[in-house]
């Protein structure tokens, strides 16, 4: 198995900090990226000149540093195939995309046709993985919703879901989950989602600011021949359960990537208000959660981690427990008009382990 980087490779939280060039309004009126990284350590990132001397003159350190010149195939080979790769092989991985609004979750995560996302590449490697491993039969399903003002919509049917507790931990009622054996199939669930979205919107942009979006795929596979049974590989139990006692060949684990809703402050109205208080929330009990897995995953002590305090963590906990592979891309704008948005990203993400 080949990997692009030597670290953080058996952390169970990689954290990776993107920042995307200026846009043409930008080039304008103040051209330069206030962010500096050097070239020869791909894991710094500081502020340019006119900082020395300030509390802002520091280094801040991140498992990896995605310049404003990376590209989504770079950024899924730096913070994505492994976690796929992972979840092909039954473990539960999650992938994040955290930032303020327009600086480039979506960019990163769904892409264009010209720059296909983490989401389409992804699922292009998947089916990679399924040609290259003939001997394992493979199972997908594929789901999509979105959390908005505290409420669950699947997108693939526009109901609004609830979740529930149950011996399996939680679940969301009625949630569909779409079988899906191509790549294509994959895509038309994803373009049904995404027209979905935008039909229920009458403000689209505001609310694809103020919404987390949860794509899923869940994968089983079994072995072809039920006789041999290669158990997992390396010393992590599997995220997923085994289906049935007796039949060790089959395993279950789910891929989930998400597009967070903005990290900026939200207090444009009142009604925006409530909203924008379950979004601080819902992203605070999130870095607490992630922070606690780092904790537990590098054996300090852990007491509690907090799930049920947002309900974006309470219908991620299924995919989250079991030594789940995380990765959390935060995104952030090369203007100076952004800085202090893009210092609050930047102090979540340090929060992150
Ligand atoms: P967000 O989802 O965080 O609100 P978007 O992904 O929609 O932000 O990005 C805002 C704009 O910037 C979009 O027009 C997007 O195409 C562009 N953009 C973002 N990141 C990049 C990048 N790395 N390279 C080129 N364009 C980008
Ligand atoms: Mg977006």
């Amino acid at each position: 198995e080949e990997y692009d980087h030597e670290l953080g490779q058996t952390e169970a939280v990689l954290v990776s900090v993107r920042v995307r060039p200026p846009n043409a309004t930008e080039l304008r009126t103040d051209s330069a990226c206030i962010w500096t990284m050097p070239e020869h350590d791909q894991h710094i990132i500081k502020l340019a000149k006119g900082t020395e001397g300030t509390r802002e003159d520091k280094d801040w350190i991140f498992d990896r540093i995605l310049p404003p010149h990376s590209d989504n195939g770079g950024v899924y080979g730096t913070s994505a195939r492994r976690h796929v790769r992972s979840a092909m092989e039954g473990y539960n991985a999650v992938i994040f995309a955290y930032g303020q609004t327009a600086s480039g979750k979506t960019h990163t995560l769904t892409g264009s046709s010209a720059e296909p996302g983490i989401i389409p590449l992804s699922i292009t490697d998947v089916f990679a993985q399924i040609r290259a491993t003939p001997d394992r039969e493979y199972l997908l399903r594929a789901s999509y919703l979105e959390l908005y003002n505290e409420a669950i919509i699947d997108l693939l049917s526009g109901v609004e879901l609830q979740l529930s507790e149950t011996k399996k931990g939680v679940v969301i009622n009625g949630l569909t989950e779409m079988a899906v054996r191509t790549e294509d199939e994959v895509r038309r669930v994803l373009r049904s989602g995404e027209e979905r979205r935008k039909v229920g919107a009458t403000d689209w942009n505001s609310r694809s600011s103020r919404s987390h979006c949860v794509f899923r795929v869940t994968i089983e596979s079994r072995s072809r021949n039920t006789i041999v049974d290669e158990g997992p590989v390396g010393a992590r139990t599997p995220g997923g359960r085994l289906k049935a006692a007796g039949d060790k060949t089959t395993r279950i684990s789910t891929l989930s990537i998400i597009d967070l809703a903005g990290s900026e402050k939200h207090t444009s109205s009142k009604e925006r208000n409530a909203e924008g208080k379950h979004i601080n929330q819902s992203l605070l009990t999130l870095k607490l959660v992630i922070s606690k897995l780092a904790d537990l995953a590098s054996k300090r002590n852990v007491t509690h981690v907090p799930y049920r305090d947002s309900k974006l963590t309470r219908l991620l906990q299924n995919s989250l427990s079991g030594d789940a592979l995380i990765s959390v891309i935060c995104t952030v704008s090369p203007s100076a008009l952004n800085l202090a948005e893009s210092i609050s990203t930047l102090a979540f993400a340090q929060g992150l382990k």
